[in-house]
């Protein structure tokens, strides 16, 4: 017993002669985001599908989740937000609080979900046409959480043993129901957790890519959709704070549609019920959760994040006449050549020279052909000699693979130069237009981040 309590007393001072910065550490901490709904006085306006859907109550919490991991002594903090998007102007807001109240250099990644069941906080779901549907007051309130999250899940950082794995395809491929050629979709699951010394879970992250918006268009009731079931199942199975990053959604990765099969009824879940969202969740959470149950502990001895800012010219009459009525409250500020800033961004984890892990940062909703490939050439495209764009994943060497649509902007769809298709006729023959153009910044956002992204791998 005697000898026991002096080898655990000198365990406890050689890790405490450790110097802070070295060795893998981390945290997680969360924030809710959940907006007060009342009738009588501001109403809240849904964001996604139309104009003038008006929140009637909470079904379950909105939240800001974010995991910390160093190896030296600049943290990077990668957050999850239950938001249809955060321009980073709010992103820039957040950032830039953290380190403030850090009093330290640190890098910071904010992901939205995409919910399309909470506030518009990006302005174009109000009353009506040329009505913002943006709160100033809310989007401070945003950014005031999400920065509480950052600054508590660096303070809480502490040593840790990072575990990786894969899952998903073919079975989450039911989910999705891909409405735009081609039918492409980034179906895996990556998924992170960080344990500490006693084997207890500080967080789980996965990245995986659809639409949450299965509640559908005539949901009134704010929710996290499948993302909040797969909160509540990671961490009743893991512990710890579960992040949920999105990924490729684009070009059409959605759950409307779909034939979901609820596993408790053997029945098909009722379109746009809470157990239609429920059931994707519940199954990501238990894949996921089973896939890091088999995972080997990862050592890491460096996290390095690089971004670049490109300036992509705005060929959406939708998105100038929005910033002409100043939906955005100001943000996405036009440049006087037309174009509009927008970070890329570049994550690495690494043992010495092995690349353990690479993330890619994309500021919107990436076609998935994007990031796997498979962009095809239809007759019809507008742009059909345009070179076809390199992949995202393929450019990344690391035998882990993430990557975080909606990353620290939102800018639209990004579609493949070569599948642009804005003027008749249209792809494959179509007797209609196909959706996706009108929600895009434009035509070079694809080929502009391919581009910005390839050269962020060279530095
Ligand atoms: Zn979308």
């Amino acid at each position: 017993m005697q000898s026991k309590t002096a080898a655990l007393t000198l365990a406890l001072a050689v890790a405490w002669a450790t110097p802070l910065a070295a060795g893998f550490r981390a945290g997680a901490a969360y924030r809710a985001i959940t907006p007060e709904v009342n009738l009588s006085t501001a109403p809240v306006y849904l964001a996604g599908f139309g104009q003038n859907r008006v929140a009637t109550g909470v079904h379950d919490p909105l939240f800001v989740r974010c995991l910390a991991m160093a190896t030296g002594k600049k943290p990077v903090v990668l957050c999850g937000v239950d938001l249809i998007g955060l321009f980073v102007d709010d992103v820039d807001k957040i950032r830039q609080a953290a380190r403030q109240q850090l009093g330290r250099d640190l890098d910071v990644i904010i992901s939205s979900t995409h919910a399309h069941e909470g506030p518009d906080t990006m302005g174009l779901w109000g009353p009506k046409t040329g009505v913002s549907g943006l709160n100033e007051a809310y989007n401070q309130f945003v950014v005031q959480r999400a920065t509480e999250a950052v600054v508590a899940s660096v303070r809480g950082m502490k040593r840790a043993q990072l575990y990786l794995a894969r899952t998903g395809f073919p079975d989450l491929k039911a989910f999705i129901n891909d409405t735009r050629p081609p039918v492409v979709n980034d179906q895996e699951v990556i998924a992170l957790t960080v344990k500490d010394r006693r084997d207890r879970t500080i967080g789980t992250l996965i990245n995986w890519a659809n639409h949450p918006e299965a509640l559908g268009s005539k949901n009134t009731l704010i929710t996290a959709d499948y993302v909040g079931a797969y909160y509540r199942v990671m961490e009743t199975l893991r512990g710890g704070v579960a992040v949920f990053m999105n990924g490729a959604v684009g070009g059409m990765q959605s759950p409307l549609g779909a034939k979901i099969t609820d596993p408790t009824t053997r029945e098909l879940a009722p379109a746009g019920s809470f157990r239609f969202a429920e059931t994707i969740g519940e199954r990501i959470a238990d894949l996921a959760h089973d896939a890091l149950n088999n995972a080997k502990p990862t050592k890491i001895d460096r996290i390095e994040y690089s971004e670049a800012r490109i300036r992509i010219p705005v060929g959406n009459e939708g998105f100038k006449q929005a910033a002409q009525a100043n939906l955005y409250g100001g943000r996405k500020a036009f440049r006087p050549d037309g174009t509009s800033e927008t970070p890329v961004g570049y994550l690495r984890l690494s043992r010495g020279a092995d690349v353990k892990l690479e993330a890619a940062c994309i500021p919107g909703e990436l076609y998935p052909e994007l990031s796997v490939g498979g962009v095809q050439k239809y007759p019809g495209a507008d742009f059909p000699d345009a070179p076809v764009e390199p992949a995202i994943k393929p450019m990344m060497k690391a035998p882990f693979r993430m990557l975080f649509g909606l990353a620290n902007d939102e800018i639209g769809y990004i579609i493949p130069k070569s599948e642009w298709d804005e003027r008749a006729p249209w792809l494959q023959n179509s007797a209609k237009r196909w959706y996706g153009e009108v929600n895009s910044i434009g035509p070079e956002a694809a080929p502009m981040i391919a581009a910005a992204f390839a050269s962020l791998l060279r530095r």
